[in-house]
């Protein structure tokens, strides 16, 4: 089914307010700007202890993971309306991973209108008989198989690194202004981030941006392996086919901004993931069969024991041995889901 067929056969039950921008959410914007500034201050001047330092690097890397998740948020539209408004706090937010928001939101456009393409989505790793344009990506399909011992790696420098091969991959397909844009920001983030380790040290760098940073990356990707992985490759566009929400404890959710309901936020880009929670109820009861749902540890364990790229639409393939391997679904739990899924069939 298509996006506009869900959004109507909910459209009686979903309330208007819920497409409206809640501007209150970027008070987090200065909430973790400054939590980060400070613990900064501290790593650098208050002559801490090794352990004491490694403290606050997380705390740093929390907020990293935050204000990048809120940037998504904002160049959505979900928080403020105005166009220059979006892109200046954006900016602010996705600069601590490295990434600019002209190129994040390009990438984040051609996600969202391909997901699950085989060929056209930059996020998926393709089939065995495609040839991914991204040449990282064709370089790295070769430790995508199950259990692969390179998880985590791949987890703590994903966003970054994903984000800095595409955006050169995919120079060719931008406008001359676009080029012009993503390349500059990118070299400001970045000679922004090699002065801050001049200036204050490369030793007190470690701790104020390449751990928060690494960890950032883990967090954010850690639901973001989840959230299509598992599902199938598709290329018709029908967001409960090709996405995933997972659940965790509530806290974190929230910590989050809900960027778990994945599935919610495919259906309804431009709806503050605020509703989310209260959407997918709705998704439950509506659409039983197709809706998924799963624990985020049980999805990220079933993403680390299956091999990553497509033999076909619903089945995976082992890159050594050309194997296809079981489909998605079979790793993810000793137990079938309650809800039925679509990806068994054909098994
Ligand atoms: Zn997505
Ligand atoms: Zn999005």
């Amino acid at each position: 089914m298509l996006a506009k067929q869900y959004s109507d056969a909910l459209s009686d039950r979903l309330y208007p307010d819920l497409f409206r921008p809640v501007p209150g959410r970027v008070l987090r914007l200065p909430v973790h700007g400054s939590i980060a500034v400070a613990c900064t201050i501290a790593i650098v001047d208050a002559h801490l202890g090794l352990l004491f330092k490694f403290a606050l690097a997380i705390i740093i890397g929390l907020s990293f993971t935050c204000m990048g998740l809120l940037g998504h948020e904002i160049l959505h539209g979900s928080v403020v309306e105005r166009l220059w408004l979006r892109r200046v706090l954006a900016a602010f937010c996705v600069a601590p991973l490295g990434i600019g928001a002209a190129f994040w939101t390009i990438w984040h456009n051609l996600h969202h209108a391909n997901t699950q393409h085989p060929a056209r989505d930059p996020d998926t790793w393709g089939t065995i008989d495609g040839n991914p344009q991204d040449r990282t990506m064709r370089f790295l399909r070769r430790f995508t198989n199950s259990r692969t011992p390179l998880f985590p790696f791949l987890l703590a420098v994903g966003v970054t690194a994903h984000a800095a091969a595409l955006l050169l991959c995919i120079q060719k397909q931008m406008t001359r202004k676009q080029r012009i844009a993503t390349l500059t920001e990118f070299l400001v983030v970045w000679l922004f981030w090699l002065s801050t380790g001049f200036w204050l040290g490369w030793w007190n760098f470690s701790f104020f941006f390449v751990i928060p940073l690494l960890l950032a990356n883990l967090i954010v990707n850690s639901f973001v392996v989840t959230q299509h992985f598992l599902n199938p490759l598709d290329e018709t566009g029908d967001p409960l086919a090709t996405s995933l929400t997972v659940t965790t404890n509530i806290w974190i959710e929230r910590l989050l901004l809900n960027f778990n309901y994945h599935t919610e936020h495919h259906l309804f880009p431009c709806m503050s993931p605020k509703y989310a929670p209260r959407v997918a109820q709705l998704l439950k009861e509506t659409f039983p069969d197709q809706y998924h749902q799963l624990a985020h540890r049980s999805a990220l364990l079933a993403v680390w024991r299956t091999p990553r790229v497509y033999h076909d639409r619903v089945k995976l393939v082992d890159m050594d041995t050309a194997m296809p391997s079981t489909a998605l679904w079979a790793t993810a739990s000793k137990r079938t889901p309650r809800w039925g899924c679509p990806l068994m069939a054909g098994l």
